[in-house]
């Protein structure tokens, strides 16, 4: 695919996450053989690759979804985190899993890893597509992760800058000039 001058390069083609989301997959139908799985997408970045991973689930699955406050239109974390939107059904009983675009600080995170516990469910693990482990500062780790990825700002396949760039079928790293006209 090619892009315009707002995108630096592409990281990870679709081709590359839609292998690895099958692996993902095969994984979690292993793990989840005989339990009902309650999949629970955090709202917009993971919502692309939720929607491509749970429809190779072959468990018992549900989704509800979950939303909470972002960056912004800024790329480093203000550290507070709002629910927006909250799951349409209690969760005690169930075995979540959380999908994620991708693990930068960890604090959203663990936040509603944090809060999603305290509501007793039978079990909640974490699966993400992207994680950026050098950028931690809580202690956090997802269960299932795509790909390791550098410190870079990245958008598409769901993630955004400003509400763009969601729609593309790679990851990409954007261009530093298109946040330096902003910040
Ligand atoms: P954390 O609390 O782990 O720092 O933030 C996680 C959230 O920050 C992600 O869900 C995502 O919305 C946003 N984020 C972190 N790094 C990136 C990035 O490289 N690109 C985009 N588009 N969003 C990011
Ligand atoms: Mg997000």
């Amino acid at each position: 695919m090619n892009y315009g001058s707002e995108i630096e390069k592409v990281l990870l083609t679709g081709k590359q996450i839609e292998i690895r989301t099958q692996e993902l997959a095969d994984e979690i139908n292993r793990d989840y053989a005989d339990k009902e799985l309650l999949v629970v997408c955090i709202l917009r970045g993971g919502v692309i690759f939720m929607a491509d991973l749970f429809k190779r689930l072959t468990v018992d699955a549900e989704m509800d979804f979950l939303a909470v406050s972002s960056y912004g239109a800024g790329t480093t974390s203000s550290g507070e985190v709002k629910v927006m939107k909250d799951l349409s059904a209690p969760v005690d009983r169930k075995h979540i899993l959380v999908i994620e675009d991708i693990i930068d600080t960890g604090i959203t995170l663990s936040y509603i890893m944090e809060m999603l516990s305290a509501r007793k469910p039978s079990s909640i693990k974490l699966c993400s597509l992207l994680d950026k482990p050098s950028r931690r500062k809580v202690d956090l780790f997802g269960d299932y992760v795509g790909f390791e990825i550098p410190n870079e700002f990245v958008v598409g396949y769901g993630l955004d800058y400003d509400e763009k760039f969601r729609n593309l079928p790679d990851v990409c790293v954007l261009s530093p000039s298109v946040y330096e006209k902003n910040n």
